[in-house]
């Protein structure tokens, strides 16, 4: 259950090709947001964020936060995560993380990775797809939240 599915310098390797695709231009700033976002265990809020690179001893502006966090979702490095409250949480993009589910607590919004053996995706994946397939639906990859109370709030 950890978000080092990928070394971090194979991870920035594949940022810096996603940013010359884009005609983009990795800065040291969203590289460390980037290093942060690697060596998280669940999607991160921005508090979080700040916090942690702070203890890599770069700082993270905040003022260019927000703009650094919507270019790495443009160019497909970061995406939002959806929990049950507002506040918006960042993680790798699949690609870079891997295929992994979340545990979302519905009493504080906590968010955490998790993976399904691989047995039980492949199982899953054939059931969606005949599931998809009856309404005339192509299926090309599947979410699954699972809801609940975290270990703080249960
Ligand atoms: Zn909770
Ligand atoms: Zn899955």
């Amino acid at each position: 259950m950890s978000g080092h599915h990928q070394r971090t310098s194979d991870v920035h390797a594949e940022a810096i090709r996603k940013f010359n695709q884009h005609d983009q231009r990795y800065t040291s700033q969203r590289r460390l947001i980037v290093t942060v976002l690697a060596a998280a265990d669940r999607p991160l809020i921005i508090q979080q964020l700040i916090k942690r690179a702070s203890s890599t001893k770069k700082v993270l502006a905040q003022s260019s936060l927000y703009r650094n966090l919507v270019v790495l979702e443009n160019v497909g490095v970061v995406q939002r995560v959806f929990s049950t409250d507002e506040v918006a949480r960042y993680e790798l993009n699949d690609e870079i993380l891997g295929h992994h589910h979340h545990l979302v607590c519905s009493k504080c919004g906590e968010v955490l990775d998790v993976r399904i053996p691989e047995a039980l995706e492949l199982n899953l994946d054939a059931a969606l797809l005949q599931i998809a397939k009856r309404s005339g639906f192509k299926l090309d990859q599947h979410r699954l939240d699972l809801i609940g109370r975290c270990s703080k709030c249960s």
